[in-house]
């Protein structure tokens, strides 16, 4: 049964919902969390790549698969750049349900195959589908973790955010491997490939921006193939995956009323690297600070948790965004396949942080 009313309606059970959840059961609210899946943390959409500094979200038990300590960056010439990158290869359902667990033991209710329909945010009320039958849940707070096209936000008739679209296989790894590599190149316009070891297998993937690429299928199993030429991996799929990435930076506001937008959700996904775990983690559980706060009648503090984002991630989307326009500038026209108009482009080259010199 779905309550009448809670403190805190938490939409969405990946990373961010569930940090929320865990922070505002954890104050003594009372907190219901929806999740429209039918399992937590699963059907898996992600290359499992966090950054050492999530290690301890890494410590339950069957959620570390390997380490990582390198990155190896492939240009169109065919010259490639090492650089340390450390960090954790996670089971991402594992990571997800060890926060669902203790969103769990803290007191929160979370139910499974329950989607959001709609929001009245004037009303503070939801309705939320569950078996067909839909219910009404009036709510003080709305955390709003509900993923790259957010049904809350589109509910609230806020804008929707631009995304690239992603393929990933599963594949047999050949030999033990502590790089993530990754692959810059026309072939991939909007995006990049890359294959990320996890144990005895891998995550091999790209993302691209689908008005420009058309199909990711094609350019991914040529991938495959190569890589399977290449003795680094096994012919074998064991798994397929994709899903959107939200590129467009932070939404002007994560707050709406009492709606807090976190994660994906909240457009805080890198939008050149795609990486969102530890944003979404770090987003839930700020959020859910701020709702406690609120909900104890401090007046600012929704308004500190969009100011807060603002200053933590800005600076960084910013930079993402601008070197994405760049990239576009480039995308199937011969210079997209120059070393150096790439290196502009990716995270792990000087020229990425550099600002002003435009003559790549
Ligand atoms: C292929 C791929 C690879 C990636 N690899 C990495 C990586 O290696 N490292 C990294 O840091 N990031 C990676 N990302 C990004 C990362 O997965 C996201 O940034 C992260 O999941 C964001 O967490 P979240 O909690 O904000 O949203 P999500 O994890 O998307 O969770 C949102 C949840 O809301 C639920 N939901 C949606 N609508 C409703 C509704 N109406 N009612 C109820 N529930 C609803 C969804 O089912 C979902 O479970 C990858 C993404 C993709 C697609």
């Amino acid at each position: 049964m779905l309550p009448a009313a809670v403190d805190v309606l938490v939409v969405g059970l990946g990373p961010g919902g569930a940090s929320a959840a865990r922070v505002c059961a954890a104050a003594g609210r009372s907190v219901l969390a929806i999740e429209r899946n039918r399992t937590f943390g699963e059907p898996v959409q992600c290359a499992e790549f966090i950054p050492n500094p999530m290690g301890a979200y890494a410590r339950h038990d069957g959620v570390l698969r390997q380490r990582i300590d390198s990155m190896q960056s492939f240009l169109p010439s065919g010259a490639v750049e090492n650089s340390d990158f450390p960090g954790l290869m996670v089971d991402r359902a594992e990571f997800d349900r060890a926060i669902i667990r203790a969103a769990d033991a803290n007191g929160a209710q979370l139910v499974t195959s329950a989607s959001l329909v709609a929001v009245d945010a004037r009303g503070h009320l939801a309705r939320i589908r569950q078996a067909g039958v839909e219910h009404v849940v009036g709510y003080r707070v709305l955390i709003a973790a509900d993923g790259p096209h957010s049904p809350v936000a589109e509910s609230l008739g806020l804008p929707a955010l631009p995304v690239v679209q992603t393929r990933q296989y599963t594949v047999p790894l050949n030999r033990p491997y502590t790089a993530t590599d990754v692959w810059l190149s026309d072939d991939y316009p909007g995006g990049y490939a890359w294959l990320f070891p996890r144990g005895e297998w891998a995550n091999l993937g790209l993302g691209a921006d689908k008005r420009i690429a058309g199909d990711l299928k094609t350019p991914l199993d040529a991938l495959h193939a190569q890589l399977v030429e290449q003795g680094l991996v096994g012919g074998e799929i064991r798994y397929r995956t994709g899903g959107a990435i939200p590129v467009g930076g932070l939404r002007d506001s994560l707050i709406r009323g009492d709606v807090l937008f976190v994660g994906d959700a909240a457009g805080l996904t890198h939008p050149i690297t795609g990486a969102g775990i530890a944003a979404a983690v770090v987003s839930g559980e700020a959020a859910g600070e701020a709702a406690i706060g609120h909900l104890h009648g401090d007046a600012e503090a929704l308004a500190d948790y969009d100011e807060e984002m603002h200053d933590q991630y800005g600076p960084a989307l910013e930079r993402a965004c601008e070197r994405r326009a760049f990239l576009n500038e480039h995308w199937r026209t011969p210079r997209a396949q120059d070393d150096a108009v790439q290196r502009r482009g990716w995270i792990a080259f000087s020229e990425y942080f550099n600002d002003g010199d435009r003559a790549a």
